[in-house]
């Protein structure tokens, strides 16, 4: 039987394509690193110039965003590039996943900005858990963190003047996100959607993009391991609890069985897509009578959550 080698070279594969041929590790990083830049290139993800800050949470996803889009800021004087890391205080995962995106940024040369719950809300995320759990609130980990992340995320990145927020939401995550959604029926959610992230601007917003939307999670993993950051797969304890989780086990399982259903469902969103964003254009952005952050109701989110904790 003739041995199976790279389509661009003779080298050995390590990587089978949707179309079954096979890239070597240098050939497949290339392809990686093509898919990525003409993402940003496809929906003009970066412009010609500003102050982009990199959500940094230390993993594989994060991690490639942050070296990737550093490489196009070097080559261009009229960007930065700066990192912005939240620690929620978790116990376990948290001081690993802060430890490897320190070493990376100083290794890199990058600035990195570390905000911790602790020191912005006055708690950690594992006491909040614990109180509101002995408050007999129903606490979704998830949930509760992702909104105090956010909130962290756009003011700072509004304090240290950055035009953009890149996060390393993969094609995985999206494809669960669009499922999320349809399931709790929370088609709002999925309008903001999108590689370009919300419907309408509003100043306090920094607007979030997603270089990595169209990459699969193998794809950034191996890229990821390839160039040797991130070898380590690290689990947040309260993943367990997450509907995500069962949405993406659902949706791995999917896939190994109907493969290219995750590249199905992004496409087929993207066609909505401009239409959602148009439908949901003209809602009326509101602004928190506590805070004076945007929200859709009287009260934001992230004062609600504050007065339940105390
Ligand atoms: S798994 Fe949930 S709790 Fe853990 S870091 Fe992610 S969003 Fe936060
Ligand atoms: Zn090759
Ligand atoms: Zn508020």
């Amino acid at each position: 039987m003739d041995k199976i080698s790279c389509i661009k070279c003779k080298n050995n594969p390590i990587y089978t394509l949707e179309n079954n041929r096979q890239l070597c590790d240098s050939h497949f990083i290339s392809y990686f690193e093509k898919k990525v830049f003409s993402t940003i290139r496809k929906f003009n993800l970066l412009g010609k110039s500003g102050r982009i800050g990199i959500a940094l949470s230390g993993g594989k996803d994060s991690l490639t965003t942050l070296y990737l889009l550093n490489r196009i800021v070097m080559r261009n004087p009229k960007m930065q590039i700066t990192a912005i890391m939240v620690d929620e205080g978790i116990k376990t995962s948290g001081d690993k996943t802060k430890a490897n995106a320190i070493s990376f940024c100083k290794k890199e040369k990058i600035d990195l900005n570390i905000y911790s719950f602790s020191e912005e809300y006055g708690i950690a995320l594992d006491n909040i858990l614990k109180k509101l759990q002995s408050k007999d609130h129903k606490a979704n980990p998830c949930t509760i963190c992702g909104i105090l992340r956010r909130r962290i995320l756009n003011s700072k990145a509004r304090e240290l003047g950055l035009d953009k927020i890149a996060t390393g939401h993969n094609l995985d995550d999206e494809a669960q996100s669009i499922l999320m959604n349809q399931f709790k029926k929370n088609v709002l959610a999925s309008a903001k959607l999108g590689p370009v992230v919300g419907v309408k601007k509003d100043k306090r917003f920094v607007q979030r993009i997603k270089p990595l939307y169209l990459c699969p999670e193998k794809e950034v993993m191996l890229y990821a391991r390839l160039k040797g950051f991130a070898a380590k797969k690290l689990v947040c304890k309260y993943r367990k609890f997450a509907f995500r989780k069962d949405v993406c086990d659902m949706l791995d399982d999917f896939e190994q069985k109907h493969p290219g259903i995750k590249n199905n469902i992004i496409s087929s969103f993207m066609e909505i897509l401009p239409m959602l964003k148009k439908e949901y254009k003209n809602k009326r952005i509101r602004t928190c009578s506590r805070c004076s952050e945007v929200s859709s109701s009287d009260i934001c989110n992230v004062c609600k959550l504050i007065e339940k904790i105390n």
